[in-house]
């Protein structure tokens, strides 16, 4: 799907480049000081947590392994299906590691819940997680989250990795989708 050029574009910004890396520098201390001597595995949710994790490790001071993990709830529009596919696996064990899951946003809760299942079922030392956005008004199910970067509105964003339709995700900023 290519957005059409009246379509809908990213409008309001609700998180500047400037708070990004502020926010981001600030999380990646406080990581590496929890994770001191640890050598988590940093476990990316794709896509759209792939920006956010590229910032954050190297704000982490500490050793750390990076892979990945691809999740999807949505289709291609802004309502969740409510079902979460894993689309594809991590590449390494996670058993006795710590796990630390960077996903770029928590809404319903749904997709984090799934993950952090899926995860303690291969028996790691522990999961955390951390999120760059914390949509707290919709979610359905209770997960907590260790970390997170900023709370937002209930407002469909996109930029800074979150897209719309496969788009957007190069936007340096994140916006509120506008024109729907
Ligand atoms: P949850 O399972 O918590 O409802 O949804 C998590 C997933 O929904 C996120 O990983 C993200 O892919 C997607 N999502 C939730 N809110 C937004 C949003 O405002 N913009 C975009 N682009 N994706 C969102």
């Amino acid at each position: 799907m290519s957005p059409r050029a009246d379509g809908p574009r990213p409008g309001r910004v609700v998180i500047t480049e400037e708070q990004l890396r502020t926010r981001i520098a600030e999380m990646g201390k406080e990581i590496g000081r929890d994770y001191a001597g640890q050598n988590p595995i940093l476990v990316g949710v794709l896509q759209g947590a792939f920006l956010f994790m590229a910032d954050l490790i190297r704000a982490i001071p500490i050793d750390l392994t990076t892979d990945f993990i691809g999740l999807s709830s949505y289709g291609s529009g802004t309502n969740s299906s409510g079902q979460v596919r894993l689309v594809s696996d991590l590449s390494m064990s996670v058993e006795n590691r710590d796990v630390l899951i960077v996903e770029d946003i928590v809404d319903t809760g749904l997709t984090l819940a799934y993950l952090k299942r899926n995860l303690q079922a291969r028996h790691p030392r522990s999961v955390r997680v951390c999120v760059l956005a914390d949509k707290v008004e919709r979610r359905q199910i209770e997960v907590s989250v260790d970390y997170v970067g900023f709370t937002v509105p209930n407002v469909y964003v996109v930029g800074y990795g979150f897209d719309y339709g496969g788009v957007f995700r190069n936007v340096p900023y994140v916006a509120v989708l506008e024109g729907v």
